[in-house]
């Protein structure tokens, strides 16, 4: 059977039923979006209403989970300069963020004058398992990460966490977690290219690590999706990229390199033994 391709997205018939409608050839997710459009200026707006409200009592007016990598820079970046914001930046160190990434927090947040906390955990066990059967550890780190960020947010009455991520939750960038906290996606609203990105960061003393992928903090990221690519055949941010070329933050053809099974630097392996990580490396070239 022929392939068809989304007009709109990354999606074909290979991964997405594809429909007729109103005269284009569509997947599902595509055909919601047109129905129930993203409205970027009205997401902004909530967003600064929301965080220009006065939190005066407050020491610290927001959390910025930081990680070090790119987009949580940029978003602690508006928080304080944009916003006028004093967050108090938390880092889950995992004990696999690239030392480059825990200097970039370092440089940065003094930089800024930010005070900056680190939490040291463990997720030796979570990122073995998912690498050793070829599957992604990045939804559940990410939620473990959110959980660890949420409990300091309770502890020192903090009720916003902004984050860098750069998807909406549907149709809005806020969304209500347990116990009145708030978790803000800062950069979804302003759909900031690559590009604006980096200048952005080029403000800033940070540097960009080779980690392989597109990651600027996670040494388990390349790994796991050369990984999950040898044993699927495409990547496991298929459908993350793919909403991107849908809402047009990213081009057709740099979410096909983006797409590509990356090649991670054999330093990156080193050090992830270094730290602890057994990968089992069974049926591989390298032993
Ligand atoms: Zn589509």
């Amino acid at each position: 059977m022929e392939e068809v391709k989304c007009e709109m997205c990354l999606h074909t018939s290979k991964t997405r039923k594809i429909y007729d409608y109103e005269g284009k050839k569509l997947c599902k997710e595509c055909i919601v979006t047109l129905k129930y459009p993203r409205d970027f200026e009205k997401m902004k707006k909530e967003v600064e209403e929301f965080l220009s409200k006065k939190r005066i009592n407050k020491r610290y007016h927001c959390i910025v989970a930081l990680s070090g990598g790119k987009d949580s820079v940029v978003a602690l970046y508006l928080a304080k300069e944009k916003f006028n914001l004093n967050p108090l930046c938390v880092t889950v160190d995992n004990k696999y963020l690239a030392k480059e990434a825990i200097e970039n927090c370092y440089n940065v947040t003094r930089h800024l004058g930010v005070d900056w906390i680190v939490l040291q955990r463990d997720y030796t066990k979570l990122f073995e398992e998912a690498l050793n059967k070829g599957e992604s550890p990045c939804r559940k780190c990410s939620e473990w990460n959110m959980r660890e960020i949420w409990r300091i947010a309770k502890l020192m009455d903090i009720d916003v966490i902004i984050t860098g991520h750069e998807l909406p939750f549907g149709t809005t960038a806020i969304r209500e977690m347990k116990e009145g906290i708030k978790m803000v996606r800062l950069l979804a609203p302003y759909r900031l290219t690559e590009e604006e990105r980096y200048n952005i960061l080029k403000k800033l003393p940070w540097k960009k690590p080779n980690l392989g992928g597109y990651t600027t903090n996670c040494l388990v990221l390349g790994v796991a999706l050369e990984r999950f690519y040898k044993k699927y055949g495409f990547s496991f941010e298929f459908d993350r990229i793919s909403a991107m070329v849908r809402f047009g933050l990213i081009s057709r053809e740099k979410a096909m390199k983006a797409l590509e099974c990356p090649k991670v630097p054999k330093e990156v392996y080193e050090e992830l033994k270094r730290r602890g990580l057994k990968i089992n490396f069974e049926g591989d070239d390298e032993s």
